[in-house]
């Protein structure tokens, strides 16, 4: 059992936002959405992915983020930590050999450097983005949760291709997926149980996206989300997978959460 290959879902509470952060040209309205992040257990070494709102949020996120955290609001208890949470399942967190970034925005960022042996994964463009972000991109990047070159970092080349195999076994496949952040990713993932699920992250915010019937409110290129999705529906296809979509409090609800796992 310790060898099994296991998808666990998590989040970190939810983000207070604006329906239109979400759905482009969508009403101007309070828009509640739950952080998602994941553990995959692998023999070669457990993954995390994203980690959700880092947990200084929980206690003083105007204080950890600043004044975006006026526009994105988290609400979360420090149990809902990323760390938090996988210890009370467990989990060590000297386990953890990849923490996986779906982009760098400030609320998939929780798990950077709270793993002592992790090697963080990130798309080239992303890391490069990130560091240096276009004025209407600037809120959603939270430099200090990122900016941190004494870790291990493997970055990803776009000359590498838009699939890269992280433990060359098909297990977690990483899939390019640019549109909400210039180098955003998503993630294949097949189970030991025989589940394969994609993991759309914000490639596409909620099904809606996910299905082609809305764009999302906040993007890098309109052009390239809607280029991802036609992607990711394709590998949907092919695979049969189970899609979870980014922030989808409707969908949220409904799925497995850990302990249970895919
Ligand atoms: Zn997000």
């Amino acid at each position: 059992m310790a060898d099994d290959i296991r998808l666990y879902l998590f989040d970190t509470g939810i983000l207070k936002c604006n329906y239109h952060d979400i759905y482009l040209n969508g009403a101007d309205e309070p828009f509640e959405i739950p952080v998602p992040f994941f553990l995959i257990t692998h023999p070669k070494g457990n993954v995390v992915i994203d980690g959700g709102t880092p947990v200084e949020c929980a206690t003083d996120a105007a204080g950890h983020w600043g004044k975006v955290a006026e526009f994105f609001t988290p609400v979360m208890t420090p149990e809902q930590g990323c760390v938090a949470q996988l210890t009370a399942m467990g989990i060590a967190p000297e386990s953890v050999r990849h923490v996986v970034l779906s982009h760098l925005h400030l609320d998939h960022v929780g798990a950077v450097g709270r793993f002592p042996g992790a090697t963080h994964v990130v798309q080239r463009v992303e890391w490069e983005y990130a560091h240096a972000p276009d004025w209407f991109a600037r809120a959603a990047y939270v430099r200090k949760d990122f900016d941190r070159p004494d870790l291990d970092w493997l970055i990803l080349e776009n000359s590498w291709g838009d699939f890269y195999d992280l433990y060359g076994d098909g297990s977690i496949v990483l899939i390019r997926s640019p549109g909400h952040t210039c180098g955003h990713q998503s993630i294949l993932v097949r189970t030991s149980a025989g589940a394969s699920v994609l993991l759309a992250v914000d490639a596409a915010d909620t099904m809606d996206h996910f299905e082609e019937k809305a764009l999302p409110g906040a993007l890098h290129s309109a052009i390239e989300v809607v280029r991802s999705v036609k992607k990711l529906r394709a590998v949907q296809q092919r695979e049969g997978a189970l899609v979870i979509a980014g922030h989808d409090s409707k969908q949220w609800a409904e799925l497995r959460k850990a302990p249970d796992f895919y």
